[in-house]
């Protein structure tokens, strides 16, 4: 059993609602997919595989998901919103290229310890990370 699945399942019983089998499904896709991903290109994929899931389900349990500050989400600028699913969600930071709209991920230990002390320093204890950095990319640079 993912962990997902189990913290979701404790934040739809906060919210009174309980974990069909449809959501199950999506939250399955979503923890096979390890990358970054638009809403409309996941259902797209998922109906290829021959799942049918409804677009509203899906929409629905992504925000939820995001609610309970399970998965990420990535604002590419360009009015394309990615969507994120990661064990390590806390560690890692977006740099999105404004000309072709691609994520690289920075991992790096440094910038994790230096949030920690801030965070230390200002008592305050950290539940969620959200760092992007918008700009061009080296290949968009060269057109
Ligand atoms: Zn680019
Ligand atoms: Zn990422």
């Amino acid at each position: 059993m993912n962990d997902l699945h189990d913290k979701f399942t404790e934040y739809l019983t906060q919210q009174d609602q309980r974990y069909t089998t449809q959501r199950r499904e999506i939250v399955d896709a979503i923890i096979n997919k390890k990358d970054h991903f638009e809403i409309d290109e996941f259902i797209s994929e998922v109906h290829l595989q021959g799942k049918r899931l409804a677009r509203a389900t899906v929409y629905r349990t992504v925000k939820q998901l995001l609610d309970a500050k399970l998965i990420q989400k990535i604002d590419a600028g360009n009015g394309r919103i990615y969507y994120e699913y990661n064990e390590a969600l806390q560690h890692h930071d977006h740099i999105i290229c404004n000309q072709c709209g691609k994520i690289l991920e920075i991992k790096n230990n440094h910038i994790e310890k230096a949030i920690k002390l801030e965070c230390n320093k200002l008592g305050f204890q950290a539940e969620y990370r959200s760092l992007h950095i918008y700009g061009t990319c080296k290949e968009c640079q060269n057109n």
